[in-house]
């Protein structure tokens, strides 16, 4: 039986164990799907090579510490520095990352996208932004603190910090902070979120299946807005198709992964 893993601090609200063995499950995959609390990112390799596992994901805060501890990574991973699925290859930890496609998938129904206000410095943010630079989307940066905008400044996004930043109009503001996930904060202070939700069409989130205080101050204000499930359930179906290298078909992972959501 082939082994995967979730590797994050915190792990425990994680749905992809769920999502992953639903569908290892019902397509007979010989294949088990655990969670693995991991505190310090500089042991992501040993511990995926201590427990014998075939592939991973990884969640926050360790997604940069994965593309370090990679032998190789491929793909969108390599342009951005940070990785979100591991798969084992001949002994060698080999990286990918999911994240921004899943989220291009989520956002698909959003229609006139042209002008991103994004929250977060982060790694999720990283991905994000980059991917929306290729498809030529025009890209804002708000971080709490200045010294983690200096890649996005590289890539010639508008950045700001929360004392720095000026108002615009923006077509979509995508929380990507972790504010929110384990406690009740909003990304920025309470004038700041208001302010920013008043001069935007839509609101995403990247934490998913709860109401984030942002995506409430997003409701109160009518404005359209969706949490991070379709965005996991992107990445999962192609982090899945990696797991299973491609044995599987990324519409029947996909069909199966949904059924998980409703659990
Ligand atoms: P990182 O740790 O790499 O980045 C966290 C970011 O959040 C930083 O910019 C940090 O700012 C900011 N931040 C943290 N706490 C606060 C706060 N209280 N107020 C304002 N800003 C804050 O995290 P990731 O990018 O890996 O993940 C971010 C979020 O996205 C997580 O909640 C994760 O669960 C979610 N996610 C969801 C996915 C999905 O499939 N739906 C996929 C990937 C991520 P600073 O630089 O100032 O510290």
């Amino acid at each position: 039986m082939q082994l995967f893993s979730i590797f994050g601090d915190p792990v425990s609200h994680s749905r992809s164990p769920l999502m992953h063995n639903s569908v290892f499950k019902n397509l007979n995959f010989n294949a088990c799907y655990t969670r693995t609390h991991l505190l310090d990112g500089n042991k992501l390799k040993e511990t995926f090579f201590a427990l014998g596992l075939s592939g991973a994901n990884v969640t926050v805060p360790h997604k940069e510490a994965a593309f370090n501890a990679c032998d190789e990574v491929r793909g969108f991973a390599k342009k951005v520095g940070v990785v979100n699925t591991l798969i084992e290859e001949n002994g060698k930890l080999i990286g990918y990352n999911t994240d921004a496609d899943g989220f291009m998938y989520a956002i698909s129904e959003f229609k006139n996208i042209k002008n991103i206000l994004v929250l977060g410095a982060g790694g999720t943010a990283k991905a994000l932004v980059s991917r929306f630079l290729e498809d030529d989307l025009k890209v804002t940066v708000l971080n709490r603190s200045a010294t983690r905008l200096e890649y996005f400044q590289k890539l010639h996004c508008e950045c700001y910090s929360w004392d720095t930043f000026k108002i615009k109009e923006y077509d979509l503001v995508v929380n990507t902070t972790s504010a929110g996930l384990k406690d009740n904060n909003l990304p920025a202070s309470e004038e700041l979120i208001e302010q920013i939700l008043e001069h935007t069409h839509y609101a995403a989130d990247a934490i998913y299946g709860k109401l984030t205080p942002f995506l409430k101050m997003a409701q109160d204000k009518n404005i359209i807005f969706k949490d991070g499930s379709d965005m996991l359930l992107g990445q999962g179906v192609l982090a899945n198709a990696l797991f299973v290298n491609n044995r599987l078909s990324k519409e029947d992972i996909k069909r199966e992964m949904q059924k998980s959501f409703t659990l």
